[in-house]
């Protein structure tokens, strides 16, 4: 289609009772302007290459126009905020438009975060911020292109509408594009109301959407949980292998598909350290990075006591099923960490020792302050004649550490046998050159407060091959952060 309007827009959601959401009419954008457009997405989605050129794309997304075949609502949730039950949250800034089939037939939902208030804003103002739509934009297509599940951006627009937070900012919007943007928080919202009733038709639209092949079998929801709880863990094993933060694991930014969802306070490892806090406001430090494997399983828990109801009318028997449920998180989690830290460290078998080696490794780079990306990559280019990083051990502070452990990394290779050439090439692959850093961020985002987008269309590109070499940026996005910018701090404000 060359025209958003022209996509066959659906929403199923919208089909559901009203008591899941309200219908919300976009505020007006003043001097709305495409900042970026990700025409690879738009493609996956139907839309030509040349479908942001029409006027009419800018104004949509901007909430100055409206889809015909939209249906635009904003959906209610709850949630545990650091813990804590919050009986209403919801939508508060992004407007559900519809579903599109993509290219592969799956379905999409397209939303506009930060296109006014809605009745689930509380005492904020339905906006985003340039700052952190563009830390949106840009982050959910890096890990994109890592390879980990997560919503995506279509789109960055751009305003001169001034939005006060601790400074004056300006007002932007993301398109946010995912499978489903159902969260747990969802699910918690009705079982804590008490109103039970209303879980089977929340499930059962999230199960005919994205998992046909269980509509209608009688034990579904405990199928479907499983999976939830599955990918949850396979999330949480990815997050850990490119060292990224995510700073407000709230169960309400939980999908119930397992995507990362919701960009706020994020931020990648670059010294490694186990505890890092991304999330400036985080003070305990409850999703620091070490934590997030252990959150994870808990906020699971949380969705599995909401979804009690689902699993049998016998309480103690839906307690039964649902323990044994959270019981596949700690082994889904614990071997598909090992899988990725064996694929990472370049191991073709799996070895006792492994785990041994690998947390040498780690432990090495968390008492240097080491660098994270840079230090596994210098491992991928170990003894390669043409190495792009200098070698591992001018990395490592502990160089007699780094040393020593790297004669029984070398044994440990050599036990599996495979040439040099072929285990680089694997390891190269899996881990990233590029990783979206926060001062990286940071200047992009200060030329675009100036007028000037240019380096967050650069980030963009780069970020959509984080594993190629591209000369031509190294020197710079492969860097570790100058000194100066070590502590940027960011917050929940957003
Ligand atoms: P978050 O901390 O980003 O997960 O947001 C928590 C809740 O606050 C969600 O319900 C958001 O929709 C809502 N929210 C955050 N910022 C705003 C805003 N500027 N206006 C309205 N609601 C907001
Ligand atoms: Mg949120
Ligand atoms: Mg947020």
């Amino acid at each position: 289609a060359a025209r958003l309007d022209d996509l066959p827009f659906e929403n199923h959601y919208a089909q559901l009772d009203a008591a899941y959401y309200s219908r919300v009419e976009p505020t007006p954008l003043t001097d709305p302007e495409l900042l970026h457009f990700n025409a690879p997405l738009a493609e996956e989605l139907g839309l030509s290459a040349d479908a942001a050129r029409d006027p009419g794309f800018t104004a949509v997304l901007s909430g100055n126009q409206r889809i015909a075949a939209g249906s635009y609502i904003a959906t209610v949730y709850a949630g545990h905020q650091f813990g804590q039950y919050v009986p209403q949250l919801g939508d508060g800034r992004a407007l559900l438009l519809g579903q599109v089939r993509d290219a592969d037939g799956g379905l999409r939902e397209l939303q506009l975060k930060g296109a006014g208030p809605t009745p689930y804003s509380r005492f904020a103002d339905g906006r985003a911020v340039l700052r952190s739509s563009i830390r949106e934009h840009l982050c959910s297509e890096a890990m994109h292109a890592l390879g980990i599940p997560t919503t995506r951006s279509l789109a960055l627009i751009g305003s001169s509408l001034p939005v006060r937070r601790e400074t004056l900012e300006r007002a932007a919007i993301v398109c946010r594009v995912a499978p489903s943007h159902v969260r747990f928080g969802h699910f918690e919202y009705f079982y804590l109301l008490q109103r039970w009733e209303l879980l089977k038709p929340l499930a059962d639209h999230v199960i005919d959407d994205h998992y046909p092949e269980l509509a209608g079998f009688p034990n579904r929801y405990a199928a479907w949980l499983t999976d939830v709880v599955e990918r949850t863990a396979h999330l949480m094993a990815q997050w850990q292998s490119v060292g990224f933060c995510h700073g407000v694991m709230n169960t309400d930014n939980m999908s119930v598909l397992g995507l990362t969802l919701d960009y706020g306070p994020y931020g990648f490892l670059d010294a490694f350290d186990a505890h890092h806090i991304c999330n400036h406001s985080d003070e305990g430090g409850r999703y620091a990075y070490d934590q997030q494997p252990m959150i994870g399983h808990w906020n699971c828990s949380r969705l599995l006591q909401a979804t009690l109801p689902l699993l049998d009318d016998d309480a103690d028997k839906a307690v039964e099923i649902a323990n044994g449920i959270l019981n596949r998180y700690p082994a889904a989690y614990t071997d598909r960490m090992m899988a990725l830290w064996r694929l990472k460290f370049g191991f073709l078998s799996a070895q006792e020792p492994d785990r041994d080696l690998i947390n040498r490794f780690l432990n090495l780079l968390d008492r240097g302050k080491n660098d994270f990306s840079r230090c596994l990559r210098a491992l991928s280019e170990l003894d390669a004649p043409d190495a792009r990083l200098p070698p591992l051990r001018d990395l490592v502070t502990d160089r007699d550490g780094i040393d020593a452990w790297l004669v029984d990394y070398r044994r440990r290779l050599q036990f599996d046998g495979e040439p040099d050439a072929a285990r680089r090439q694997r390891m190269l692959g899996v881990n990233p050159k590029y990783v979206l850093r926060n001062h990286l961020l940071q200047a992009a985002i200060e030329r675009a407060e100036a007028g000037d987008a240019s380096e967050v269309a650069r980030l963009f590109e780069i970020m959509r091959q984080p594993f190629d070499e591209q000369p031509e940026y190294e020197a710079h996005y492969a860097a570790e952060p100058p000194p100066d910018a070590r502590h940027i701090s960011v917050s929940c404000s957003s």
